[in-house]
């Protein structure tokens, strides 16, 4: 088991209108693959914890950042009052879904605040220089829901062998999206190479069981080319 750390909120960044970015001053050498989780106690009560996947990049060596989706839970409100310099105590890293280097070709198909490990894997890509081709669809209620969209942005321009499609319930005037929800033609259509790809799925339990499903059923993917992350939780 990874030892319990106290460290330090360095910046609190909003994201969207209820998602924010917490990024900690963490001693010595940080020690995780780009994909992973900790568990994040807060100092006030240490009942209150929660498992959330590090948002940020080996590759970003001055912080270590977990991103949350706020609601009206203890820990979300309690969270949501702590800003730079407050403690927080960590322990990481844990999890599986983390890059097969040796795959070229990568989809990731994530909803809503599942992009965080996804995010995090992308940016350690870009940083790298890997050379894997990847498509990211994500997929969310409307633009407001969206996380990292400028982040996104930005590697896409540094990297061009990432893809970003948009998936969203509503349409929205001036963003480039699909509008409506992932399934089986929408694959085909966004990701015409998908039998060649490594599929990385992310989100709330329901809907990573909902993509496992169509790939396996309706497409034929094989688990063997599946990496999955659950947020049990939502
Ligand atoms: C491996 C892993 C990685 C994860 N990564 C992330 C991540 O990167 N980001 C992230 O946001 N989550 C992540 N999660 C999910 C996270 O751990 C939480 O389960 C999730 O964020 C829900 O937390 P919550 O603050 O809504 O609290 P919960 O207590 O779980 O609340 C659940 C719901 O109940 C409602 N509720 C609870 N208490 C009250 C109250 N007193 N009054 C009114 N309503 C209430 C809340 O509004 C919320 O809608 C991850 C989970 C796992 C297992």
């Amino acid at each position: 088991m990874p030892e319990e750390i106290k460290v330090k909120i360095k910046e609190v960044i909003q994201r969207n209108y209820n998602v924010k970015s917490f990024r900690l001053e963490v001693p010595g050498p940080l020690n995780f693959k780009a994909g992973q989780f900790l568990l994040v106690k807060l100092q006030d009560d240490p009942g209150l914890k929660k498992y959330l996947s590090i948002s940020s990049s080996p590759t970003e060596k001055c912080y270590l950042e977990f991103t949350k989706k706020l609601t009206e839970s203890d820990f979300s409100k309690t969270l949501d009052n702590l800003g730079a310099g407050d403690e927080v105590s960590i322990q990481y890293p844990f999890g599986k879904f983390v890059l097969d280097e040796a795959s070229l070709k990568i989809a990731f198909l994530s909803g809503g605040i599942g992009i965080t490990p996804i995010r995090s894997i992308c940016k350690y890509v870009v940083d790298k220089n890997l050379g894997c081709s990847i498509v990211l669809v994500y997929a969310n209620r409307s633009v407001k829901d969206v996380v990292f969209k400028d982040d996104f942005d930005a590697m896409m321009k540094s990297y061009p062998a990432l893809r970003v499609a948009h998936v969203l319930s509503e349409a929205q005037a001036g963003f480039i999206c699909s509008v409506g929800r992932i399934n089986a033609e929408l694959i085909k259509n966004k990701i015409p190479d998908y039998q060649e790809r490594k599929f990385y799925l992310c989100g709330p339990p329901q809907m990573v069981e909902a993509m496992r499903l169509l790939l396996a059923e309706e497409l034929g993917v094989s688990l063997e080319m599946m990496v999955t992350e659950n947020f049990q939780g939502y």
